[in-house]
């Protein structure tokens, strides 16, 4: 058994990373299996060496350590560069031009479990006009999901425990895989290095159950082998509302600073006590 967590360096760890930390953990761990930890750092303008530095110290102040040396994604981009060139010579991708204003203002598109669908603008640009854009324009690559999706046919994903879910990745439509100012999306990255990994666990918040969907997808283009899910609860403040990077009142770092004990907080997380004002919800 070989789980991982994986914090974006964009931010401080709060209370939700301790959670899915320790969880993922400690399923190894029960398991006589590997954690290994990764730094999601490809967003380049947002990643900070200092949050690497900072989630590193705050994961040893819970007690937990680590098996091998971190990986970071933004040593693997070779990885999503020719994964993306296999799905572009099988047709599956195309460049979209499209600014986020330019998408808002298309008001026929619908939604999807992650916001606004993409309406398709680029997906059918003649070659020619494609050609000359992508010389000129910035430009983003999106999968052709109805194509992959009518490729690979029914799939199917298995939360542990929970038997298996169907996944509707045709759902998300057409998903960026590489980002104007980024080499790859979250989707692409993590996808490719859970398996380079060799992960078979992903613990998880229950945010991203919806994205197991696409990357289940992305798994069956790029013929990866399938890891099994566990989406556990999500730390949630006293408006009901999941833990982001900006609640700084709940940020290890903070917990720290003001004297908490990490390894009693850790021992509390395990048995479910969260710090008063917080709970454990499943969305
Ligand atoms: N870097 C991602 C995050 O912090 C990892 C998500 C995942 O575990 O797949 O949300």
């Amino acid at each position: 058994m070989l789980t991982r967590f994986a914090p974006s360096p964009t931010g401080e760890l709060h209370l939700g990373h301790a959670y899915s930390a320790l969880a993922a953990h400690d399923a190894a761990r029960g398991a006589g299996g590997a954690f290994r930890l990764r730094i999601d750092d490809i967003d380049g303008s947002r990643s900070r060496e200092i949050y690497v530095d900072a989630a590193l110290a705050d994961l040893a102040w819970l007690g937990l350590g680590w098996d091998g040396a971190p990986v970071r994604q933004s040593e693997r981009l070779g990885a999503y560069d020719a994964a993306l060139a296999d799905l572009a010579a099988r047709g599956l991708v195309y460049p979209c031009f499209c600014t986020r204003a330019d998408i808002a203002a298309s008001l026929a598109a619908p939604h999807g479990p992650a916001g606004a669908l993409y309406p398709g603008t680029c997906r059918h640009l003649l070659p020619g006009d494609r050609e000359r854009r992508m010389a000129q324009e910035p430009h983003c690559w999106r999968l052709d999901m109805r194509r992959a999706a009518a490729l690979v046919g029914k799939l199917w994903w298995e939360e542990e425990g929970q038997g298996l879910r169907a996944a509707d990745p045709a759902a998300h439509g057409d998903i960026v895989l590489a980002r104007k100012d980024a080499p790859a999306s979250y989707h692409l990255a993590s996808t490719l290095d859970d398996a380079a990994m060799g992960v078979t666990h992903v613990v998880r918040g229950a945010d991203l159950i919806a994205s197991t969907d696409v990357h289940r997808l992305l798994q069956a283009l790029l013929g990866l082998a399938t890891p099994l899910y566990r989406h556990h609860a999500l730390v949630c403040d006293t408006a009901g509302q999941r833990l982001a990077k900006r609640d700084a009142a709940a940020s290890l770092a903070a917990l720290r600073a003001r004297g908490v004990d990490g390894k009693k907080l850790a021992a509390d997380l395990r048995a479910g006590r969260l710090p008063s004002g917080y709970s454990l919800k499943m969305p």
